[in-house]
């Protein structure tokens, strides 16, 4: 049997594409993970983190919030509205949406969890995509991946640190140790930082190559660049403007939110009342550039960026949160992609299809593995929805209508029309 639809990994991007597919009659899809059941991020499910987007950017309520798997369904289905309707939170702990996660996966029986797609070959004479797992070959008429992105660690740091995505796997060795750093001042960063400092006290430094500890864009109006108003623009730019206003947007996605700055804050005055100070050093605008071990300690070269000079630093573990990166598409496609851009990147359209070698007929869309093209919200749960939505509508005809107009901003230069006087 041909599919019409089979998608490759199930995080919350496909895990939201199989939710809204479930509703569209007669869709025959099929979603395949490697790892044996759901887990959102379980290494940094940390006590008292929250999502950072409100409970609203769930699998499929900002296109379609009467849908049977929306965040209030499960609620309902746990006999939890009350509480959560008195709690008054719109940022959700971010165990409970990886609980909301797995709930949903339980009802959807296109999910199938243990299946590795190692490879995926077009056949002319199927007119259909085979995906190739170890133990079966599905065949389908459209692919889409949603594979996520993967930890990045420094390559000074390699053989030298853990990733914050193992922090809750390493956090009883980092407690036992006498010094511990933390490189990398996102929001993971901060969360770790923070954990480490609730259970140690002291013994413990932050370092990062930023030029501060700097709060996350989380203006209204600055939020409105996570819309698809905003995606659909950015897609019309030039190739190099796409590239040089993704790195100048660093506060949208690198930051730390301005809660957990004070958290940390509140933390570290604690500890001074009473006339002591704290037994930490906070120090951004410093890159590690060497690492080497001896018998007691590691030991970190570090350079600060704006003086321009050298010191070393030592310590007994290091947990770098220093992000993730999209991953390589060409080992799971290989020579189906096809069109380029000048940095040789695959192309992505405006429905989140890469361009394929011409033979291909069948589409290839990707999920979260867009950011060149579609910009800074690529990885964002509050466009999730919409995207997994433009999707199949791009694949079964008009099966959601979506908002033409989705922020009060204008973006681009649009003429305005004249009032009559
Ligand atoms: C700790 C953390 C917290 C975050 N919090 C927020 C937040 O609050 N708000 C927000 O907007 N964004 C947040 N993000 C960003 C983003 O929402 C998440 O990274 C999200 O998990 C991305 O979903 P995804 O489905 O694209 O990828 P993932 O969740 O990484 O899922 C990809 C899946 O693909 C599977 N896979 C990979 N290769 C294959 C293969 N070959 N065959 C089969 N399966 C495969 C993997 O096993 C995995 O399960 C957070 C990110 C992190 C790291």
């Amino acid at each position: 049997m041909v599919l019409d639809l089979v998608g490759v990994g199930i995080g919350p991007a496909n895990l939201s594409l199989a939710a809204l597919a479930s509703q569209v009659d007669g869709l025959r899809a099929r979603f395949l993970d490697r790892t044996p059941e759901f887990h959102w991020h379980p290494g940094l499910l940390i006590d008292g983190t929250t999502l950072q987007v409100p409970f609203l950017a769930d699998l499929v309520s900002l296109v379609d919030p009467t849908h049977p798997l929306s965040f209030l369904s499960y609620l309902r289905d746990h006999d939890r509205l009350f509480p959560f309707y008195f709690a008054e939170r719109f940022h959700i702990p971010r165990a409970e949406f990886d609980d909301y996660c797995r709930w949903a996966v339980k009802r959807l029986p296109s999910c199938t969890f243990g299946q590795e797609v190692t490879q995926i070959r077009w056949s002319s004479t199927q007119e259909a995509f085979e995906v190739i797992t170890p133990t079966e070959t599905l065949l389908a008429r459209n692919v889409v991946l949603g594979v996520g992105t993967e930890p990045v660690i420094p390559e000074a740091l390699r053989g030298f640190a853990r990733h914050s995505a193992q922090y809750l796997e390493v956090r009883d060795c980092l407690l036992r140790e006498d010094d511990v750093t933390v490189v990398g001042s996102g929001q993971s960063g901060a969360e770790i930082f923070l954990d480490l400092l609730r259970r140690r006290g002291g013994g413990l430094r932050w370092l990062t190559r930023t030029p501060a500890f700097a709060p996350m864009e989380y203006s209204k109006l600055g939020l409105e660049q996570f819309t698809p108003d905003y995606t659909r623009f950015f897609h019309t730019l030039p190739e190099p403007t796409r590239d040089a206003l993704v790195p100048a947007q660093w506060q949208l996605y690198k930051a730390i939110s301005a809660d957990t700055i004070a958290d940390i804050h509140d933390e570290l005055y604690k500890r001074t009342v009473g006339g002591g100070w704290p037994d930490v050093t906070l120090a951004p605008g410093i890159e590690v550039v060497n690492a080497t071990r001896d018998s007691d300690a590691i030991e970190l070269t570090v350079r600060h960026r704006h003086q321009d000079i050298t010191g070393t630093v030592r310590t007994n573990a290091v947990v770098c949160a220093t992000g993730y990166h999209e991953r390589d598409l060409t080992g799971i496609l290989g020579e189906l992609i096809g069109l380029r851009d000048d940095s040789g990147r695959y192309t992505v359209d405006a429905d989140f299809r890469i361009g394929l070698t011409p033979e291909v007929t069948g589409s290839v869309f990707v999920q979260n593995a867009e950011r060149h093209t579609h910009g800074v919200g690529a990885p964002d749960l509050g466009l999730t929805a919409w995207r997994s939505a433009t999707i199949l509508n791009a694949v079964c005809g008009q099966v959601y209508r979506l908002p033409e107009r989705t922020a009060f901003t204008t973006f681009g230069l649009v003429r305005e029309k004249r009032r009559a006087t």
